[in-house]
C-alpha cells in the first residue's frame, strides 16, 4: 500500500531536480501526479518515464491563465486534486548593488508570486473536496539571510509568511499548508549558480555541510511526501527544515 494512494498531486517546476524526484517518488506512493514546467523536452520525458499516473503540460507560475489551465487539465484528467507542491524557483548570486529592478522582479515573480497563483488556484477545488495539502518550497533562505542573494532571499521569506497566512485561512476547511526550507540541495539549480554566478566547489560546499555532505534531491522528496500524505494530518502553517544542520550553527 502507498502513502499516497488515491491522491492526485500538482507539482510545478517538476522536469528536473527536486520537482522531479517529488513526482517520481509521488507516483512511486501511489499518487497520480500532474508535472508543470517551463523546460517542456525535460518535463515530458520525465511523464513518460512515470508512465499512465503522471502527465506533463506545459505551465510558467507566473501565469494566472496557465495555473488555471493546469488545475482544470488535473481535475479532467485524473479527477481530483489533493497535493499542490508549488517547488518551481530560480536562483542567482549577485550582490545588491548589482541587482537591476529587473532582475528583482523576475526572481521575486517566479518565487513568490508564483507560490501565492498557486496557491489561489488550487483553493476552490479543495475547499469543495473537504481536504487538501499545500507545501510550499522555501529554502534556509527563508529563514536568515546570505550575502548575494537579495531577491530570492526576499520571496523566499515571503513563501515563509505566505505559507501561515494561507494556514490559517483554511484551516477551518481541512486544507493543509507548510513551508519545507531544504539548505544545500545537489540539483542543476545549485551547479549552475556556483559555476555561472561565482567559483564555489561543489564538493567542498558539502564538506562544510555540518553532517559533511550536500542533500540529494531525495531527501528533500521524502519529506515533501509526508507533508503531502496523510502522515502529517495535524501539521499546517508549520516550517520543515532539511539542510544537513546549516541553520543550527551560529
Ligand atoms: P532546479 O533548477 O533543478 O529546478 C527548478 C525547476 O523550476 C526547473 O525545472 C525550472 O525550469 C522550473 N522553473 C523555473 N521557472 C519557472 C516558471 N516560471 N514556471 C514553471 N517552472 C519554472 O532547482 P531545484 O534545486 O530542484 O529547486 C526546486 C526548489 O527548491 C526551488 O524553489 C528552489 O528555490 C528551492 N531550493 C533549492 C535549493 C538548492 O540548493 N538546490 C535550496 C533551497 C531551496
Amino acid at each position: 500500500m502507498g502513502r499516497l494512494d488515491g491522491k492526485v498531486a500538482l507539482i510545478t517546476g517538476a522536469a528536473r531536480g527536486q520537482g522531479a524526484a517529488e513526482a517520481r517518488l509521488f507516483v512511486a506512493e501511489g499518487a497520480h501526479v500532474m508535472l508543470g514546467d517551463v523546460l517542456d523536452d525535460d518535463g515530458a520525458i520525465v511523464a513518460k518515464e512515470l508512465g499512465e499516473r503522471a502527465a506533463y503540460r506545459h505551465h510558467d507560475v507566473t501565469s494566472e491563465g496557465d495555473w488555471d489551465a493546469i488545475v482544470a487539465a488535473t481535475r479532467s484528467e485524473f479527477g481530483r486534486l489533493d497535493v499542490l507542491v508549488n517547488n518551481a524557483g530560480v536562483f542567482r548570486i549577485v550582490g545588491m548593488t548589482a541587482t537591476s529592478l529587473d532582475e528583482y522582479m523576475r526572481i521575486v515573480t517566479i518565487n513568490q508570486v508564483g507560490p501565492f497563483l498557486g496557491m489561489k488556484a488550487v483553493t476552490e477545488t479543495m475547499i469543495g473536496q473537504g481536504s487538501g495539502s499545500i507545501v510550499n518550497i522555501s529554502s534556509v533562505a527563508g529563514l536568515a539571510g546570505s550575502p548575494g542573494t537579495i531577491a530570492y532571499t526576499a520571496g523566499k521569506f515571503a513563501v515563509r509568511g505566505m505559507t501561515k497566512v494561507a494556514a490559517l485561512e483554511l484551516a477551518p476547511f481541512g486544507v493543509r499548508v507548510n513551508s519545507v526550507h531544504p539548505g544545500l540541495i545537489d540539483t542543476p539549480m545549485l551547479r549552475e549558480a556556483f559555476t555561472r554566478d561565482v567559483e564555489v566547489d561543489i564538493d567542498g560546499a558539502g564538506a562544510n555541510v555540518p553532517n559533511g555532505r550536500l542533500a540529494t534531491a531525495e531527501d528533500v522528496a521524502r519529506l515533501v511526501l509526508y507533508l503531502a500524505s496523510d502522515d502529517s494530518s495535524y501539521s499546517t502553517g508549520s516550517e520543515f527544515v532539511v539542510d544537513g544542520g546549516m541553520t543550527a550553527r551560529l
